[in-house]
């Protein structure tokens, strides 16, 4: 169970997408984020890529 092989992870920029991207604050202004994740990280939302195929 790792981010890696979690159907929410954006391999290409390494973000999870489990949810919208949240605002986050800068210098001028804010933007909106999807959080950076390790590979090896996970957390209580996995899903396995497998399962959303299935559902
Ligand atoms: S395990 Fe959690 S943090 Fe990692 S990609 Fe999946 S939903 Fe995001």
């Amino acid at each position: 169970m790792q981010c890696q092989t979690c159907a929410f992870f954006h391999a290409p920029k390494s973000q999870c997408r489990r949810y919208a991207p949240q605002p986050q604050a800068e210098n001028s202004g804010a933007t909106a984020v999807w959080p950076t994740v390790a590979v090896d990280d996970w957390c209580g939302e996995y899903r396995a890529k497998d399962a959303t195929k299935a559902a």
